[in-house]
């Protein structure tokens, strides 16, 4: 069987979407793969293919117990043997799968990391003694410190490597960053392995962020467009959910509340509602959402601020699987901002608090974007978005533009004149001659010095921010980010491209809270 001919058995489906194909043929062919592809994108298909096709099982590792069941079960319907095993199963059920295992019967098996490699554990012995084809690594950022989902059992994968030498390994994710990818990579000791980088981009689901005041009106008005619709609204806390479900109840919305403190049957009675449209609205945390497919959810509403884009990326990606247009509202205070500071300290971790901290104020500066949103997320998940998309809300609203070329020049040469070791406070301070005793008497000397006298110091900071999101500049991501150029600084410099700035008169500089740039 080809790789098409099952995809049309199995799944129904006529064509591979995004770089599926590829994928399954670079682990069909023995060798190991990293895919990135954001939430909806269909990562399952590019292991469980492979697995069908493969003579032996697929181990597939996947961080969430509680969906491996669902897994499990729909890949049994359309006819695909697959089973799991976890601390929920008596001791009968996991020696009928066991039995299962050694005749061969199942072609993939589920597995939570904690399980594997643990000193008790006889399980790899086990699977040494079955004919494995494929591991499959899903959500693997959770191996990563710089993810936003680090999960210290998923370290113990690095064993797959050694103990199945010879077995191609694809490794999932939906989070893009350049440090967990490469980690991912070294982590789970990868050889040589093909990298998949689908486009993140959901072109039908349109961005907005409002004003954390009046919020609830705000929202009842925003429903009161979406009356037939399916919609998530993500709230910070547990108590959060409540109140607002039972809030929107007496407005005569159905809404429903899911949190990790509800009843095992609470929370399945309650997804199903949703699932079967019984129930519009699903007033949700975080736990919400992860393995849930349904396709036609029209928007998600972040009614608090979310901790970094990956998540807040993830959320809204559940809105519009099904390509039909869809809204990602988020209503955004610096308040917010200040309580979840708070939270992302983490105790005796400095490293990881300072990655957390960081994390959230790429995501406030979102949400003070004054320049397109979709391009400020792109470039966050390091692709390549020129143009403005015309359909997020920074889009949609007309801002006053000007010809910034001569200032986008000024900054770029500050920034050549310093051998792009210098972050942006110095460079700034340098545009604007500052006679402090920081700036090195050298740097004193350079043409540069104080060729921006006339702009102040906030206003320079908010036109750095506008070049790095328009590629024209970048920050390192180390200990002490400097500014450096981008391949898209020369044409500037050079003066054979033209740059637009957004009047900062726009800006609200009350509620500004100082973001590290
Ligand atoms: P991810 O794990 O990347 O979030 P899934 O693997 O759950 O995404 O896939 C999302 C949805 O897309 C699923 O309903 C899946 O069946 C569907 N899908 C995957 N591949 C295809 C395809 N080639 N054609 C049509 N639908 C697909
Ligand atoms: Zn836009």
């Amino acid at each position: 069987m080809t790789p098409s001919e099952a995809l049309h058995k199995y799944y129904g489906y006529t064509k591979f979407r995004h770089q599926q194909e590829a994928i399954i043929q670079q682990v069909l062919s023995g060798g190991d793969a990293l895919v990135l592809m954001p939430t909806g994108g269909g990562k399952s298909l590019c292991y469980q293919l492979p697995a069908v096709l493969l003579p032996g099982l697929t181990i597939v590792i996947s961080p969430l117990i509680a969906l491996m069941k669902d897994q499990v079960d729909s890949l049994n319907l359309t006819g695909i043997p697959a089973a799991y095993l976890n601390s929920t199963q008596n001791s009968g059920e996991q020696q009928n799968i066991i039995s299962r295992l050694k005749s061969g019967k199942i072609k993939l098996l589920y597995l939570a990391p904690e399980r594997l490699f643990s000193s008790e554990s006889r399980l790899v012995s086990f699977l040494k003694s079955l004919t494995v084809s494929l591991i499959a690594i899903d959500e693997a950022h959770c191996i990563s410190h710089w993810g936003h989902d680090f999960r210290p059992e998923y370290l113990m994968l690095a064993h797959f490597k050694t103990e199945f030498p010879l077995i191609p390994v694809i490794a999932l994710t939906a989070t893009a960053d350049k440090l967990t990818q490469q980690d991912i990579k070294d982590k789970l000791a990868l050889h040589n392995p093909a990298e998949f980088v689908s486009s993140f981009n959901r072109p039908n689901i349109s961005y907005t962020v409002a004003p954390k005041k009046n919020s609830f009106d705000q929202l009842l008005k925003f429903l009161d467009k979406h009356k037939d619709d399916s919609g998530i609204i993500y709230c910070l806390s547990r108590q959060g959910t409540e109140d607002l479900a039972a809030n929107l109840r007496a407005q005569g919305y159905q809404a429903d509340a899911y949190h990790a403190g509800l009843t095992v049957e609470t929370k399945s009675r309650n997804q199903d509602k949703f699932l079967r449209d019984e129930v519009k609205i699903m007033v949700a945390t975080i736990a919400f959402g992860m393995g849930i497919n349904k396709s036609n959810v029209r928007y998600v509403v972040h009614y608090d601020l979310p901790k970094n884009i990956e998540g807040y990326y993830q959320e809204t990606g559940r809105a519009g699987r099904d390509g039909l247009p869809s809204e990602a509202l988020l209503f955004f205070s610096a308040g917010d901002v200040f309580k979840l500071q708070g939270f992302a300290r983490v105790e005796g971790n400095e490293e990881q608090s300072r990655i957390m901290l960081k994390k959230l104020d790429d995501m406030a500066k979102y949400c003070k974007l004054q320049t397109c949103r979709r391009q400020y997320l792109m470039h966050y998940f390091n692709e390549p978005f020129p143009d403005n998309c015309g359909s997020c809300d920074v889009c949609l609203t007309e801002f006053k533009k000007f010809d910034g070329t001569i200032l986008a020049q000024k900054a770029l040469s500050a920034v050549v004149r310093l051998n792009q070791r210098f972050g942006t406070n110095y460079v700034i301070d340098l545009l604007r001659g500052s006679r402090s005793e920081k700036i090195r008497e050298e740097h004193k000397r350079l043409k540069t010095y104080g060729i921006g006298k006339d702009v102040s110091k906030a206003d320079w900071q908010l036109y750095i921010a506008q070049l790095v999101t328009q590629g024209l500049l970048q920050v390192t991501e180390d200990d002490y980010p400097v500014l450096k150029l981008t391949p898209a600084s020369d044409a500037v410099l050079k003066g054979q491209q033209t740059v637009e700035f957004i009047l900062v008169e726009n800006v609200e500089t009350s509620t500004e809270i100082q973001v590290p740039i």
